[in-house]
C-alpha cells in the first residue's frame, strides 16, 4: 500500500492528472487482489486421497499436483490442483477445478459473468474493449465471444430444462405476487438472423438465389396489464415484460412458451391472451397449450396485410386507392371483416388474380374472430403488440443483425438468450444456475 501511495504520488506530481493516478492505484490493488486470491486458493488443492470417482462412475488414480493459470477479474491467477486420472475413460481432470467452476477452462465464473455481460450488449471486438476499459482486464474479442456464447448456451439449457419440468409438472411456478394481475399478454413473432453458410445449408430461403440467409428466431414476450388510463386505454405494467427467443421449431417453442406464461401467472390471471401476426403455427401452439385464451391478430399485422390488398386491387382501384384503402382501415378498427371480404369481392377478377385475391382474404376471413377489434378495445385490451414486438424485435436487430454480420446457430442463440436475460431483469437467478461449479 506504501508502495502504490509513492506511484501515486509520483504520478501526481507529475502532472499526468488524477486519471493517472486512479488507473495506477487500482492496477496495483488488483494485482495485490490476485495475489492474495492464489495465497487463499493454494491453501486447498482438492486432493480426496489416492483414488476419485469420476463423471462416468469410475475411480479415478492420483497422478500429481499440476499448474493452471485462471484469468479472474483480478487478472491471471495460477492454482496447483490435485491431478486424478481415469483408466477407463482415458481421461485426466481435478475434483478442484469443479468446484471452483473452471472444469475444462481457464475464465473464472466472476470474469464470465462480466464478459457475458459485455458480449451480451455490444459486438464482441467491443465487449473486450470495454471490459480493457472498464475492467483492467486484456482479452481478445474472439475469446469474448466464445465465453460468452458457450455460457448464454449453458443459460438456456436451465431455461429449456426447467421448461421441460413445467411441462411435465415436475415443477409447479409459484402463483404471481398479489394484487393479482388482471390479463396476461403472451406476443408470439418471429424474424430472421443472419447466418453463416453451413447453417443455411440445404434450405430455400429469399436469397436472390433462393437460398436461405437467415434462420428464423423465434420470440415471445410476456407481459401484464392491470388497468386502463382515463380515456380506456390499456395501461402496461411496468416492468413486466419478459422475453424468450429460439430458434427451435415450433413445437421446442411451444414448450418454452406455455412454461414462461405459466411461470408469469397464465393459471391464475383471469384473462390469457395471445397476440400474434395471423401465422396459422402461433394459433396451432396457443389452442394446444392455452384453449382458453383469447387469441388477438396483431393490428399492424393486420394492417399491413389492408395494405397489400389494396396494392393488389390497385389496377382496378387507381385514383381510388387511397380512399378505399382509408374505409377498409376503419372497417378494420371495427373489427368488420365481412365488410372487408365483400368490399374486396365487388371486382370481377379471372385467373391467378382472383387466386392472389382469394389467398388474401383468406388471411382476413380464417382470422376473423381473431380480429373484433372494436369488442377488444371496449374491453381494455391491447389489440396490438407495437411496443413490445418493437422490444422484442431490438433484443435480435441491435446485436444480431447488424451489417457484415454472420451467426451460427449456436452463438446466436447463446447471446439472445442472455440479451432475453437483460431485458427481462432475470439475469441473476438463471446466471447463477447456469454458471455454478460444476456446470458445463
Ligand atoms: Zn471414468
Amino acid at each position: 500500500m506504501t508502495r502504490l501511495a509513492v506511484l501515486a504520488a509520483a504520478s501526481l506530481s507529475a502532472g499526468r492528472g488524477l486519471e493517472a493516478a486512479e488507473q495506477v492505484i487500482r492496477a496495483g490493488l488488483t494485482q495485490l487482489g490476485a495475489r492474495v486470491l492464489e495465497g487463499l486458493l493454494a491453501a486447498d488443492r482438492g486432493y480426496t486421497g489416492p483414488r476419485a470417482g469420476c463423471d462416468a462412475g469410475h475411480q479415478a488414480e492420483f497422478v500429481s499436483y499440476r499448474g493452471k493459470t485462471v484469468d479472474t477479474v483480478l487478472g491471471p491467477v495460477a492454482i496447483s490442483r490435485a491431478w486424478y486420472h481415469c483408466a477407463a475413460c482415458r481421461h485426466g481432470f481435478a475434483p478442484r477445478d469443479a468446484r471452483l467452476g473452471v472444469a475444462g477452462q481457464a475464465v473464472s465464473p466472476g470474469l464470465r459473468k462480466m464478459i457475458a455481460r459485455a458480449a451480451a450488449a455490444v459486438p464482441f471486438a467491443a465487449a473486450a474493449r470495454l471490459i480493457s476499459e472498464l475492467a483492467g482486464i486484456t482479452l481478445t474479442g474472439k475469446r469474448a465471444g466464445r465465453r460468452a456464447e458457450a455460457d448464454g448456451a449453458a443459460a438456456a439449457a436451465v431455461i429449456e430444462a426447467r421448461a421441460a419440468a413445467i411441462a411435465a409438472r415436475r415443477l409447479v411456478p409459484l402463483p404471481p405476487a398479489r394484487p393479482l394481475p388482471d390479463k396476461l399478454y403472451v406476443c408470439i413473432d418471429g424474424t430472421g438472423v443472419p447466418m453463416i453458410a453451413a447453417e443455411t445449408e440445404g434450405r430455400d430461403g429469399k436469397g436472390q438465389d433462393g437460398k436461405a440467409r437467415t434462420r428464423e428466431v423465434k420470440m415471445a414476450v410476456a407481459f401484464t396489464q392491470t388497468s386502463v388510463d382515463d380515456k380506456g386505454r390499456p395501461v402496461r405494467d411496468p416492468r413486466s415484460s419478459s422475453y424468450l427467443a429460439t430458434f427451435a421449431p415450433a413445437a421446442g417453442f411451444g414448450t418454452l412458451m406455455a412454461a414462461e406464461a405459466r411461470r408469469r401467472g397464465a393459471g391464475h390471471v383471469r384473462q390469457l391472451i395471445i397476440l400474434g401476426d395471423g401465422a396459422a403455427w402461433i394459433w396451432n401452439l396457443a389452442g394446444q397449450h392455452f384453449p382458453e385464451a383469447t387469441q388477438v391478430v396483431d393490428l399492424y399485422h393486420a394492417r399491413e396485410h389492408l395494405h397489400d390488398l389494396a396494392r393488389l386491387l390497385e389496377f382496378m382501384l387507381g385514383d381510388r386507392k387511397q380512399d378505399w384503402l382509408a374505409a377498409r382501415l376503419d372497417e378494420l378498427d371495427n373489427g368488420d371483416i365481412a365488410a372487408i371480404c365483400a368490399a374486396a369481392r365487388t371486382f370481377p377478377l379471372t385467373g391467378s388474380k382472383a387466386g392472389d385475391l382469394d389467398t388474401a382474404l383468406g388471411y382476413f376471413e380464417h382470422n376473423a374472430c381473431r380480429m373484433r377489434y372494436a369488442r377488444f378495445k371496449k374491453l381494455g385490451m391491447f389489440v396490438g403488440s407495437g411496443a413490445v414486438e418493437a422490444g422484442c424485435k431490438a433484443i435480435v436487430a441491435q446485436r444480431c443483425k447488424l451489417s457484415g454480420m454472420r451467426w451460427s446457430l449456436a452463438g446466436a442463440y447463446g447471446i439472445l438468450t442472455l440479451r432475453c436475460l437483460q431485458a427481462s431483469d432475470r439475469w441473476e437467478e438463471t446466471w447463477t444456475e447456469a454458471g455454478r461449479p460444476g456446470a458445463a
